[in-house]
């Protein structure tokens, strides 16, 4: 049997002067996106759901703590693409947790779109569906083993599983 072509998890953020353009995209590509699990911040995903009938976990809006708790999903391995399209004309309240949320998906190798145009790329990439491929999750022990050494880290914790 041929193998299955594998389920990625894809995150979706949008800020609200880019939200029609996530829709947009979305509803483009809404045939890729339903085959996959889709994880969002509370009105994006709401937006999904009602607009294109897609089924969305939907975490705490962006602003109340939902970019916070994506970043920590990535870091936890739960991510494997991340859609987020911020807004580069208005300063957000959140800006911090932004931040924190685009510096967790870099440290952990996970593809990031902020705009259409990449996110056209990422969802129609033969690698979101290759069954062989597989991510390279940096494992971070050299720097993990230096706070160690220090007295200023923690031994990491288990790494929680996927989303089923
Ligand atoms: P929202 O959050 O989907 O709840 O609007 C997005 C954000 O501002 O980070």
């Amino acid at each position: 049997m041929a193998p299955q072509p594998p389920l990625r998890t894809i995150a979706l953020v949008a800020h609200d002067g880019q939200k029609a353009d996530l829709l947009a995209w979305a509803r483009h590509n809404r045939e890729v996106l339903a085959g996959h699990r889709l994880v969002a911040t509370g009105t994006t995903g709401q937006l999904l759901a009602d607009e294109l009938g897609l089924e969305v976990l939907r975490l705490e809006s962006g602003p109340l703590g939902g970019d916070m708790q994506l970043g920590a999903m990535i870091a936890e391995g739960g991510v494997d693409v991340l859609v987020f399209l911020w807004d580069p004309l208005s300063a957000q309240p959140h800006e911090p947790d932004v931040r924190a949320l685009l510096r967790m998906a870099t440290l952990w190798n996970v593809p990031v779109a902020s705009n259409r145009a990449t996110a056209d790329l990422l969802v129609t990439s033969p690698l979101l569906t290759d069954p062989v491929y597989v991510r390279q999750v940096p494992d971070h022990a050299t720097h993990r083993d230096r706070l160690l050494a220090r007295g200023e880290g923690r031994t990491a914790p288990p790494r929680a599983p996927a989303l089923a």
